[in-house]
């Protein structure tokens, strides 16, 4: 597998990488040579993510009890990852929750809360820690913020996880423009419906109204993900801050 990748002695901290499109992140990175850290709050899921990278040669480390929303707990993983594999280059900033939020007539406050402190100041957690972490050792690093299609739509009954997806766009932006001085290039990544194991059944079921709601006749997988994701992260993608990359089949740029 590894040894001559186009992310060779780079290390990659990706958020919620144990499952998901994190884990196809982590896979992929880790294909293309990078030491990758995986964190998340399932120690097992990480677990069994970071065997499969050994298994194929790579080099990973799991973290799990990782909360993105909880600073101290980022700041060790910030440390720990240092301490294994020295500076971190890149940062896949990519935990979320989804799920249905109810009609904004009736969503709580709780709820609203616990999705922004997840999806929204997470992401600004990990970002600042590692991007402190690159300034101080003089890394010209990589940021990919996983946003959403409703970072720039909303659909119905997802008032917290919409605004949250939003904010991502607008962190985004604001991180690319304080963080060009440094080198560091920020950018979101914006996926359409991309089955992983939590919506694979859904989707099934779903099939016709995302064959027609979606140019492209079919929802994304996780691997288009993780290589858009690997362009972001890699040096090919010099001149891009601050941009939002929509990974959709299309569906954002037709009307229903
Ligand atoms: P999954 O539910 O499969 O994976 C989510 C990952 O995030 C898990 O590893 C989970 O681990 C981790 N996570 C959740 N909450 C936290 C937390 N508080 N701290 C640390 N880790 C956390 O989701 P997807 O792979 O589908 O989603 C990944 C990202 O992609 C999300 O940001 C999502 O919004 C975005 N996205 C996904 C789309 C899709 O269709 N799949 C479409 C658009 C955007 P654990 O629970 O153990 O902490």
């Amino acid at each position: 597998m590894i040894h001559s990748g186009r992310l060779q002695n780079k290390v990659a901290l990706i958020t919620g990488g144990g499952r998901g499109i994190g884990r196809g992140i982590a896979l992929r990175f880790a294909s293309e040579g990078a030491a990758v850290i995986i964190t998340q709050r399932d120690q097992h899921s990480a677990d069994a993510t970071v065997s499969e990278i050994l298994a194929a040669g790579g080099t990973a480390l799991a973290l799990g009890d990782s909360d993105v929303s909880n600073p101290a707990q980022v700041a060790q993983v910030v440390a720990t990852a240092l301490a294994h594999y020295g500076p971190l280059d890149i940062l896949i900033n990519n935990a979320g929750i989804a799920g249905s939020n109810g009609h904004f007539l009736q969503l709580s406050h709780a709820t609203w809360q616990h999705i922004i402190n997840v999806n929204l100041t997470g992401m600004f957690v990990c970002g600042q820690a590692v991007a402190q972490h690159m300034a101080e050792h003089e890394i010209k690093g990589r940021i990919v913020n996983i946003g959403s299609i409703n970072s720039l739509a909303a659909e119905p009954e997802a008032a917290a996880y919409v605004t949250s997806k939003h904010g991502i766009v607008g962190l985004t932006r604001a991180m690319a423009t304080d963080l060009a001085a440094y080198g560091i290039l920020v950018n979101c990544l914006a996926p359409g419906p991309i089955t992983v194991e939590r919506n694979a059944s859904l989707f099934t079921a779903q099939q016709a109204a995302i064959r027609s709601a979606v140019p492209l006749g079919r929802p994304g997988t996780i691997d288009e993900v993780a290589a858009a994701a690997l362009f972001l992260a890699s040096d090919e993608s010099g001149y891009i801050t601050g941009s939002v990359l929509t990974i959709d089949g299309g569906m954002l740029s037709r009307v229903p």
